[in-house]
């Protein structure tokens, strides 16, 4: 009884002495997002989506995928582009504030672990050196660390990497800027791999296809994508 007692008091304690508050009200207590603020971040990830591109979608299979032939095979995503983490993945992905990231794998634990299937790899995006530079980190490479940490999966970064020619960077379903590691891959066998791109945000389904296309013709079984936000207004224009 009264070891109960002392350890409710020593929690109070750490309670108080505790740094972390929610990063939505502020409220101080121990995990990075409140019991009641998970609970509408939860409310808002309940959305019907389309399971190939994970595009809010009132059947399994949206129109575009009925008839493309994407070389993923999934797409999960944590939240649309309405939920209240848009905030917080933009500071973190525009804005170089890396603290947000703790939020941000908080949230994605909560919410969709349990929805995820065991990967044998994380592949980060890929994203131009400049980028990263001017932010402060690669911002994908970050999520496929703590992640990977988290759910024992291992990443790599340098298995498929992105050209720097500027005449390439601009994206289009043809042309496109992303390339194997052949160094690498004739050591680095991902041959009936089940393999994850993970990604802050996901706008048109088109890079995502060329580099599972890329890692589909060297071997791997599958390909899901990790979303953070589906953003899918531009591509409905
Ligand atoms: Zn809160
Ligand atoms: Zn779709």
């Amino acid at each position: 009884m009264s070891f109960l007692f002392t350890k409710n008091k020593l929690t109070r304690a750490l309670h108080v002495l505790q740094p972390s508050c929610c990063s939505f009200c502020h409220c101080r207590q121990v995990n990075p997002i409140c019991h009641s603020c998970l609970k509408r971040l939860k409310a808002d990830s309940h959305f019907h989506q389309c399971l190939i591109c994970g595009k809010p979608n009132l059947s399994w299979v949206c129109k575009s995928c009925g008839t493309a032939d994407w070389a993923f095979d999934q797409t999960v995503v944590l939240a649309n582009e309405t939920s209240r983490l848009v905030p917080t993945v933009h500071a973190f992905h525009q804005y170089g504030q890396i603290t947000e990231l703790a939020v941000i794998l908080y949230a994605w634990k909560m919410i969709k672990l349990s929805r995820v299937a065991p990967v044998d790899l994380i592949i980060p995006f890929p994203e131009n050196l400049n980028i990263s530079q001017s932010r402060g980190f690669w911002s994908a490479l970050e999520l496929a660390k703590t992640w990977g940490k988290l759910i024992h999966s291992p990443y790599n970064q340098e298995l498929i990497t992105v050209m720097s020619n500027p005449l390439t960077q601009r994206m289009s379903p043809v042309i496109h800027p992303f390339q194997i590691n052949t160094e690498l891959i004739s050591t680095f066998s991902i041959t009936d791999f089940r393999i994850a791109i993970i990604l802050p945000y996901m706008q048109s389904p088109h890079q995502l296809h060329e580099v599972a296309k890329i890692l589909k013709k060297h071997g791997a079984r599958s390909v899901i994508n990790w979303v953070l936000i589906r953003n899918s207004s531009k591509e409905n224009r």
